[in-house]
């Protein structure tokens, strides 16, 4: 069984699913340089080892190529006990200014490499050889809340599931997939394209904001203060991949590194 070392970027709100039970899909970029989705992490897993599997650590696993309907030529089965934490240097934006410079710098160098130039490039790449992951810069952006934000449906989860050890872990709320960016490519014969955004963070801020402001103005401007305005003060990346049933692609994670000065770090 191969083992890879993986820096993961992403990590998909807990969902349950009918295979898996209450899990976790994750993605990342192997210390190979390629992009890779391994799932499932048992949500309790997930629970006890949260520190292992923060964003942007680095992680070695046994993982096997996972056997899909579409065929995602990134997917791969993780062998959950064989998960090691490798570096975690990377985890944490460090106060001091020199070294932040020096986190994003590295950071920006795993993953700025693997820019797609458009979701046409990467449409044909998919249609190529299965391409499901993939790095885009929106040239020009929207948040959009599809719906009046009282009416955002919350799955309210009253489920606990019990680990082997007795651990009580709680499935979180499901929150309604109705957040989306409207953007265009870079690339003059994009038409523009709305994507639904799936970011953990998004649901996260959503979810805990909905008990704090009371008033749907008030939430609603939080969320497209974070969400808009904040981040257009910062270089923003989408992190996209295609869905396990209908292949179709969403935003997957957000990349939002501070405004480079130094611009020679794009034109890799
Ligand atoms: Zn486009």
């Amino acid at each position: 069984m191969p083992i890879k070392r993986i820096y993961l970027l992403v990590k998909a709100y807990p969902e349950k699913s009918k295979k898996h039970g209450s899990s976790i899909c994750t993605a990342g970029l192997t210390t190979e340089g390629e992009w890779i989705r391994v799932y499932p992490i048992d949500l309790s897993y997930y629970s006890i080892n949260k520190d292992m599997l923060k964003k942007w650590n680095l992680i070695e696993a046994d993982v096997r190529e996972a056997s899909e309907k579409l065929k995602r030529k990134e997917s791969h089965k993780i062998i959950e006990h064989s998960i090691k934490l490798v570096d975690d240097s990377l985890t944490k934006i460090s106060t001091s200014k020199l070294k932040k410079q020096k986190i994003w710098d590295d950071r920006n160098q795993i993953i700025l490499p693997h820019l797609n130039k458009s979701i046409k490039e990467l449409d044909e790449l998919k249609s190529k050889d299965h391409t499901s992951l993939g790095i885009i810069k929106p040239k020009k952006y929207q948040f959009k809340i599809r719906k009046k934000i009282d009416e955002i449906e919350v799955i309210k989860s009253n489920f606990i599931q019990k680990t082997l050890d007795g651990y009580k872990v709680n499935i979180p709320d499901q929150i309604e997939k109705t957040f989306s960016y409207k953007f265009r490519c870079d690339d003059p014969l994009c038409k523009g394209h709305d994507m639904i955004c799936e970011d953990w963070e998004l649901f996260e801020a959503f979810r805990s904001w909905k008990k704090k402001y009371t008033s749907p103005t008030e939430l609603e401007k939080k969320l497209r203060e974070k969400f808009d305005t904040n981040m257009k003060k910062r270089d923003l990346y989408f992190i996209v991949g295609t869905t396990s049933l209908f292949g179709t692609w969403v935003i997957i994670g957000l990349y939002y590194p501070p405004k480079s000065k130094n611009k020679l770090l794009l034109e890799f």
